[in-house]
């Protein structure tokens, strides 16, 4: 079982921390006396380095598939624009949303919650972009 890899801003770090944590419970293995359980370490590890682009891949894939691309997310600003919906369109997935009371006020909440968690501010009546 590979250990879960969460990507953030900083990749390299990202990278660098899940390497070295990989290379820690390896450590007893990659110190071993016989040359053959050593090179088995390093054929693992090399392995789930080399593995690595291809999860960001698929975890990008997958956060693409959920949110859109960029022209998307432009498609539904401006349907949004155009119709004065009221309620707007969710800026994630562009379903209507619904208003929504939390303890900061009232928010306009995607009406596909809680499969999508998007959400818009709300200023007087009128919903402005997150
Ligand atoms: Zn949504």
């Amino acid at each position: 079982m590979l250990d879960e890899f969460r990507y953030t801003d900083d990749l390299l770090h990202d990278y660098w921390t899940y390497l070295l944590n990989q290379k820690k419970k390896f450590d007893p293995w990659l110190e071993h006396r016989d040359d053959i359980t050593v090179a088995n370490a390093l054929i693992v590890l090399i392995q789930r380095t080399t593995g690595l682009p291809a999860r960001q891949l698929a975890q990008l894939e997958g956060a693409f598939i959920h949110a859109g691309g960029i022209r998307e997310k432009m498609n539904v600003a401006r349907l949004e624009a155009r119709s004065g919906h009221d309620p707007p369109l969710c800026p994630v997935c562009g379903a209507h949303m619904q208003k929504r009371i939390s303890k900061r006020g009232p928010f306009w909440g995607c009406g596909d919650y809680p499969r999508c968690k998007g959400v818009r501010k709300m200023q007087g009546d009128q919903a402005i972009g997150q």
